[in-house]
This record gives structure tokens, C-alpha cells and sequence, in this order.
């Protein structure tokens, strides 16, 4: 093995990948930076699966016991009718988190995040509230400006910010050539638990199968997060940072339909952490380019429908920092490498999107699925001991 040069490496966004690559990189001896251009850690999120290899980069950070402990800890679910009639129920599977009787770990989207940045500490410097305006980059170093803080020169810089990435934009090009619509949009938010749901999840399908929308207590059934979606044939026009003209959006949509969807959209007027997305996939042909690297959502983002896309993210981390370990400090061997090692198990996680909802509504009809198992996807990658 080669032997490790310090660098100075900047990580933009403080989700999951980011948060996760920094406790790898500073383990391992390197300057890290994370800028996020949310103010404090952003709240918000449904629950969200961590699963195969990523539990295996959790338990090699120390952390899998306390993910194990903010585990929404479901019993079950059930579909309701527009009168909130029980049509169907399971104690088996739920929406969100699959086989309940799985190894798998359901977590709420911010309570993992905040478990990862518990892990790092002030072992790294958090730059919150700002952002990346330009990248730079030559032979020497990637000399990056911000909105906020002075301009520095990096070794590396990773993109960790998400679906609509800036670091893709800036140094890749605009969003549209790496973005596939899945026809649906999702919005989430935290409401009070008024329906009073022990571990449980309901949800309720509006007509003509153009989805609808659902709830589940979280945080010892202290609260409850929502989520609502939509179909629409056509990409909605639409800023991602105006949160109160998507929260119209999804009034507009989803106001006129039954059970309690109507109350839960006025709860979410008061909602803080509001969330809405596009089932969307990022595909890219190459995840790198001279100094800069894309991670998680930002380079390959499976869309909720994968349930895959925070274990990618993890075991993106994972590998990433490993593989600049390997090399030692050469970029360029590094990121080849990461590509090498994640391409694979990304596009079987990728393809799981397509097949899950035939899986669910065949689960739903009381038909075998013939579709590939879950099991044999998420597993198919075997982490290297760096
Ligand atoms: C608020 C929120 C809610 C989500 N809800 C769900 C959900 O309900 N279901 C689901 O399957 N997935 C959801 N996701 C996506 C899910 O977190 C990811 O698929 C997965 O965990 C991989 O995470 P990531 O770290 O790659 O990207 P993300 O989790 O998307 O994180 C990206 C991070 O980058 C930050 N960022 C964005 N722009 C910039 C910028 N210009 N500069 C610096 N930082 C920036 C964001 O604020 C965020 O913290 C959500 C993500 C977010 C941010």
C-alpha cells in the first residue's frame, strides 16, 4: 500500500454521504471541510433504509448500535378508503420500510445524519450557511469560492449535495443531461400525531392510481411524518429552494381528495422541514473530473422508489475515502478506482427502483413476484478492508 499524504479535501453538503465521508477521510488522516448551505444541519426526510453492506459500514464506524436505536421500530400498516375504512393491512411489510422481519434498518433521513455528524465531531470544519460559487481547478489544486467564506485551494473537492447538486452543475454541466423523471413527485413533512398511530403507518390511495398520500408516527410516537405524491406525465417548472410555491403545488394536486389528506395539508403550512422532489435518477457516464468527485444523490441518486439511495451513499463513503487511502493521495488512482468498485452495485440499486413498485402491488394482489430479490441487489458488493 502506498503511504497516505495528508490532503485538504472539501466535501460540499451534510446529509448522509457527506457526514459519512468525512468520519472515513479524517479517520484516515486528512484536512476535511464540509460546506452545507443550509444554516443549521437540515431537518426533514422520510424514513429511510439502511440495508446489506451499508450496515457493515455502519458497525466499522462504531455506530450501528445507535442506529439500531433510532429505528422507527414499525408494526405494520394499512391502506385506507376515502372514509378512512380499512381496505388492506399488513403486519409484515409496510410502505416505506419493506420486510419487516428484514435485517434492514428503517431511520429517519435526519436522525442518521445527526448520528454521522455525532461520529465526526469537531474533528472537522463545518462551513453551514454557505455555498460553492466556483471551481478551478489544474495540476496544483481545486481553488474553490464561496458565497460567504474566503476563497481556498483543496486537493479534492466531493460533491455530497444531493439531486440537484452544485457541484455537478458547476464543474459537469447543467442538471438536465444527468436527470431521468420517474413521472412522480414526493413531499414530506413532520406533523403532530394526532391520529394517535402506535408504530404504525397508514395510507390511502387517491382514484386512478395517481397516488395519494401517508403517515407514520416516528420518534416513539411522539410526532409523525407525512408523505404526499403525485403523478404527473411532465416535469413540473418549479424552484426547489421556493418551498411556498411547492407547498402550493401539492395543495393544488392533492386538496380535493379524501381521508384525512386535507387536514394533514394544513399542518403542513406550519411545517418547518417541509421536503419535495421528483422521483428522479441521476446518471452519469463518469462520476469524477480531475479533482472533484460526486458521491450519493449527487452522482447516482436511486430515487426513493429504490430504497437504496442512503446505503449508496454510505458505502460510497466508504469506498471513496478507502480507495484515497489506497492511493495513497493520488486522485487520479483513487477515483478511478471508486468508479471501478461502486459502477456495478450502482446500477443494479439504480434498476431496483423499477421493479419495487411491481413488488408492492403484487404483494398487495397476494401474487409472486418474479422480479430479481432485493436481497441479491443490495448485497452485490463485497467491502475491501482498507
Ligand atoms: C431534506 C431531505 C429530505 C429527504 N427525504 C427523503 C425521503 O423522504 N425519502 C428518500 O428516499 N430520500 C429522501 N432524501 C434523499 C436521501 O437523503 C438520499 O437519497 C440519501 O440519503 C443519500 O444522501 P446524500 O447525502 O447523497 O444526499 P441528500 O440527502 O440529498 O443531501 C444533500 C445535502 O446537500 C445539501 N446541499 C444542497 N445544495 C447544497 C449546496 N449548494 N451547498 C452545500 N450543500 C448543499 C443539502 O442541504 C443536503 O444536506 C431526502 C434528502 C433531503 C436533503
Amino acid at each position: 500500500m502506498a503511504t497516505l499524504d495528508a490532503m485538504d479535501i472539501l466535501i460540499s453538503g451534510a446529509s448522509v454521504g457527506g457526514p459519512a465521508l468525512a468520519y472515513w477521510l479524517e479517520r484516515y488522516g486528512h484536512n476535511v471541510t464540509v460546506v452545507e448551505v443550509t444554516p443549521g444541519f437540515r431537518p426533514g426526510g422520510q424514513a429511510i433504509d439502511v440495508r446489506g453492506p451499508a450496515l457493515e459500514v455502519a458497525s466499522r464506524m462504531g455506530v450501528l448500535d445507535e442506529i439500531r436505536r433510532h429505528k422507527v421500530q414499525m408494526r405494520g400498516m394499512s391502506v385506507v378508503d376515502d372514509d378512512g375504512k380499512e381496505v388492506y393491512r399488513s403486519e409484515e411489510h409496510t410502505l416505506t420500510g419493506g420486510d419487516l422481519a428484514s435485517a434492514d434498518i428503517e431511520i429517519l433521513r435526519d436522525d442518521l445524519s445527526q448520528i454521522f455528524v455525532r461520529a465526526v465531531g469537531d474533528r472537522v470544519e463545518y462551513l453551514l450557511g454557505d455555498t460553492v460559487t466556483a471551481i478551478d481547478q489544474d495540476d496544483s489544486g481545486a481553488r474553490v469560492t464561496f458565497a460567504t467564506a474566503a476563497p481556498r485551494t483543496f486537493d479534492l473537492v466531493v460533491g455530497a449535495d444531493g439531486l440537484h447538486s452544485n457541484t455537478r452543475r458547476l464543474v459537469f454541466g447543467p442538471e438536465s443531461q444527468f436527470i431521468e423523471y420517474m413521472g412522480t413527485y414526493l413531499a414530506v413533512w413532520t406533523i403532530p400525531n394526532y391520529l394517535e398511530l402506535d408504530r404504525w403507518q397508514v395510507f390511502h390511495q387517491i382514484p386512478g392510481d395517481s397516488w395519494g398520500g401517508g403517515v407514520m408516527s416516528v420518534r416513539g410516537n411522539s410526532e409523525a411524518r407525512v408523505y404526499m405524491g403525485f403523478e404527473s406525465e411532465e416535469p413540473i417548472a418549479y424552484d426547489y429552494r421556493d418551498i411556498p410555491s411547492q407547498k402550493r403545488i401539492l395543495r393544488e394536486r392533492l386538496g380535493g381528495f379524501g381521508w384525512e389528506l386535507p387536514r394533514m395539508l394544513d399542518h403542513m403550512e406550519d411545517a418547518e422541514d417541509f421536503h419535495f422532489d421528483p422521483m428522479a435518477q441521476i446518471r452519469m457516464d463518469t462520476w469524477s473530473q480531475g479533482r472533484v468527485v460526486l458521491l450519493g444523490d449527487a452522482g447516482y441518486c436511486g430515487s426513493p422508489l429504490s430504497g437504496q439511495g442512503t446505503s449508496m451513499a454510505m458505502v460510497g463513503a466508504y469506498v471513496l475515502a478507502g480507495e484515497i487511502k489506497e492511493a495513497g493521495g493520488d486522485h487520479r488512482t483513487a477515483l478511478a478506482a471508486y468508479e471501478r468498485e461502486m459502477r456495478d452495485y450502482v446500477k443494479g440499486n439504480q434498476d431496483l427502483a423499477f421493479t419495487n413498485r411491481e413488488r408492492f402491488e403484487a404483494q398487495q394482489s397476494g401474487v409472486e413476484f418474479a422480479g430479481p430479490a432485493v436481497g441479491d441487489v443490495v448485497n452485490a458488493i463485497t467491502l475491501k478492508d482498507y
